[in-house]
């Protein structure tokens, strides 16, 4: 059943409104009549079943027949990556769909794409949102606002085990920088024209692990959906075998 994205749900909801998009989706697309179920998200791990009570020219109304919590995976994973002149959607679409909860956009030295305006930066919220409608996650992942490189890796390594993904490394591989993880871990992947060998040294001093991910140069874009798939895999992988 597909989930739909309220974000004013709480534990103590009785009602909601819905009267954006969704609803003229639910209405018009879906066919919805008084009386349907459906399944609602906070996209803050909470999961609603409710029922269709009022239909109107602009508005319906669900009353919440029941609440349920998915708590998220541990450890969190994270993606920090270089704005892209294309495909940013692509990657937030693509790593909420396979349980990135958290985005760190930033600019490095050789971006080509040097600004964000409110409008695109609104577009990404509007892909994490239709992503976790589409994977039934209940989980929104988190978008920052863009920083310079070096702001982002003085912010990231008091929260985070910082994970750097360079062409140019030859030696360590991820799983085993993965191993050692003692906290929530970001995955880091710079611009097209790569990362200047001064921000990967900046990166080791704010205590970076430098990764490859293999022998071919891969596009930015491809950098960041394999190093998130195999490292929340990884995760999982290594999750199940502790039951
Ligand atoms: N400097 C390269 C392209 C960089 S690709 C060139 O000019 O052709 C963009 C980003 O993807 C890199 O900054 C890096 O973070 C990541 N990346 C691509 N291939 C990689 C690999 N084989 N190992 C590690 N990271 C890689």
């Amino acid at each position: 059943m597909p989930i739909f994205y309220t974000p004013t749900l709480t534990f103590s909801s009785k009602e909601l409104t819905i009267s954006n998009s969704e609803f003229k989706h639910i209405k018009n697309t879906l066919r919805k009549k008084i009386g349907d179920i459906l399944v609602t998200t906070n996209g803050k791990g909470l999961l609603a079943e409710c029922v269709i009570t009022d239909i109107s020219a602009r508005s319906m109304i669900l009353e919440v027949q029941a609440t349920s919590t998915k708590e998220k995976s541990h450890p969190h994973i994270a993606l920090a990556f270089s704005l892209l002149k294309q495909h940013n959607e692509l990657i937030i679409e693509k790593c909420t769909e396979l349980g990135i909860y958290e985005f760190f956009p930033f600019f490095a030295e050789r971006n080509v794409k040097t600004s964000l305006s409110t409008h695109q930066f609104e577009r990404l919220e509007k892909v994490a949102i239709a992503a976790i409608k589409q994977c039934d996650s209940v989980h929104l992942p988190k978008i920052h606002k863009p920083l310079a490189f070096k702001k982002l890796l003085e912010n990231l390594s008091q929260n985070y085990y910082p994970v750097l993904a360079w062409e140019e490394e030859n030696r360590q591989g991820l799983h085993e920088v993965l191993e050692y993880a003692n906290k929530d871990i970001c995955l880091i992947v710079g611009p097209e024209g790569g990362f200047e060998k001064q921000e990967v040294d900046f990166a080791k001093e704010h205590s970076t692990q430098i990764v490859s991910l293999g022998n071919h140069i891969l596009r930015a874009e491809t950098a960041a959906i394999t190093i998130a798939a195999n490292t929340i895999f990884y995760q999982l992988e290594r999750d199940s075998a502790f039951y």
